[in-house]
């Protein structure tokens, strides 16, 4: 029986863990943490996070051969294969602040790894990483005193949130790099035979680590670069009359270019976008490549950039001022299947109209009070300037409300301004919600969702990102 150990039990270590417990009924998968909160919501009948279908893996594994622990050295000792899934966020102090990742739970990890390990181990680099990590993680294993070979893969995570188990069940492709030797290789089998449980040999990929490191930068990279791409032409077709659907769709259709991750939007959000593309700036700037930097810069630029201009919209199309205006907020979730806020473009949307004295009733299926408060009240971190910037003061925080109902959310509002595309947001009753509102009664679509022509037909001013405002 392998015995696999993964340090860190968040939106991946959880998910990830819990498909290769259900695939893999010979191998023992324990998840350890250094929160005890989130190893009790694992062990508890409410998982710490929301994703479609993973309750069900859960179900069927926990207690058999997936378990959820803290004791984080007793599993580590004890196991064939350590996963590392920790938290490589942007650092936001000292060197690099602003555009480095933070390998500070990283390399506390390495530490613990190489002081407790008694026997090989097979060290998976799980979390997203710089290029080059594995070869710092080498080093501090190095300094275990009981002769132990310690093999590092970097096995990075294609998962998005919303669709993780899907995505887990049938991936695109499984990416593995390791070290060129034969005990590399070796290592480098013993993982692929794990995920060759499930995941047909043509999809599991072999490349050297430096590559597998890199790739996973590089197709976050390429994705944030599309959305921005075609949120860019939507600030060019809503000048010029043209409609940003039907240029993503005719643009879509050549096949050196295809169909996906082309919907214009307020912006995108999330843990991992942002902050590996600042990485990757990062690494070009210290591989003396400034131009290659900031071509990648720019696409973050462009999401702020959009961000800003629909909060503008909003304010302007209201007659310039929101002040003591009800605005309801409908989805405050980075992307709709998930209740991860994190980065998600309604933080910057709700300071922004807070900061013109709007009023804003939020309403998300999955979203608390709690966590919205926290996100609002969080300082800021510019990346382009790296300063903290203040957080929102509490009078300004006291202007948001939290319903648990579209509806409530929507009563006496002037405006409604779309943030997540949750599916229950296409087919809400919009005459009721707009016999409920002030008049005029504004919608701010920021996810292209709502049929717009059929609001208009109630009596809504309809504002889609990208289209032509009569269209
Ligand atoms: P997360 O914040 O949800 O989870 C990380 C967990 O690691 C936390 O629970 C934290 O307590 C724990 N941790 C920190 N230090 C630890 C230590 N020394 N020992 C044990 N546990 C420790 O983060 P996440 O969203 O799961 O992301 C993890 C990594 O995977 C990041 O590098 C991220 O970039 C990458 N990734 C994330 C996604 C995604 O969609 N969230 C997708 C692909 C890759």
């Amino acid at each position: 029986m392998v015995k696999i150990c993964c340090l860190g039990a968040g939106y991946v270590g959880g998910p990830t863990m819990a498909v290769i417990a259900l695939k893999c009924p010979d191998a023992e998968v324990v998840v350890v943490d250094i929160s005890t909160a989130r190893i009790d919501a694992w062990n508890s009948d409410t998982l710490p996070i929301y994703e479609p279908g993973l309750d069900d893996v859960v179900k069927q594994c926990r207690g058999r051969n997936l378990f959820f622990s803290n004791d984080l050295e007793k599993h580590v000792s004890e196991a064939d294969i350590i996963f590392v899934s920790v938290n490589t966020p942007t650092k936001t102090r000292g060197l690099g602040a602003g555009k480095a990742a933070d390998l500070t739970y990283w390399e506390s990890a390495a530490r613990m790894i190489a002081d407790v390990a008694k026997s090989d181990k097979i060290v998976v680099e799980k979390s997203t990483v710089p290029v080059k990590t594995a070869e710092a993680i080498e080093k501090i294993l190095a300094h275990n005193s009981n002769g132990i070979n310690f093999q590092i893969l970097s096995n990075p995570e294609f998962l998005a949130e919303g669709t993780a188990i899907k995505d887990l069940f049938s991936p695109d492709r499984v990416l593995i790099g390791g070290r060129e030797t034969p005990e590399g290789r070796k290592a480098v089998q013993a993982l692929k035979d794990v995920y060759a449980h499930w995941v047909p040999e043509e999809k599991i990929l072999t490349t050297n680590l430096w590559s597998a490191e890199l790739s996973k930068l590089a197709a976050n990279a390429f994705l944030a670069q599309r959305i921005s791409s075609v949120n860019a032409m939507s600030a060019l077709c809503e000048a010029t009359g043209a409609n940003v659907a039907e240029v993503a769709y005719a643009v879509g259709k050549d096949s050196r270019i295809g169909p996906k991750f082309l919907n214009a939007s307020v912006g995108f959000g999330g843990s991992c976008f942002q902050k590996d593309i600042l990485n990757l700036v990062y690494i070009c700037e210290c591989n003396g490549l400034p131009e290659v930097a900031s071509y990648w810069k720019q696409v973050i630029k462009i999401n702020d950039y959009q961000k800003s201009r629909f909060v503008n919209r909003v304010v302007s199309s209201m007659f310039n001022t929101v002040a003591g205006k009800k605005i309801a907020m409908l989805g405050f979730a980075f992307k709709k299947d998930t209740g991860d806020t994190r980065e998600t473009p309604a933080i910057d949307v709700c300071k922004g109209l807070l900061g013109d004295k709007a009023k804003i009733s939020i309403y998300d299926p999955q979203v608390t009070e709690d966590q919205i408060q926290r996100d609002l009240a969080m300082s800021k971190f510019d990346w382009d300037h790296p300063v903290h910037l203040q957080p929102m003061s509490p009078t300004a925080i006291k202007q948001v409300s939290v319903t648990w109902d579209a509806y409530e959310a929507a009563k006496d509002a002037h405006g409604i301004c779309i943030l997540t595309e949750w599916d229950e947001f296409k087919t809400l009753d919009y005459t009721r919600i707009y016999e409920s509102m002030q008049k005029p009664a504004f919608v701010f679509d920021g996810r292209n969702i709502v049929d717009a022509e059929k609001l208009r037909e109630i009596g809504f001013i309809v504002y889609s990102i990208g289209k032509p405002l009569d269209a």
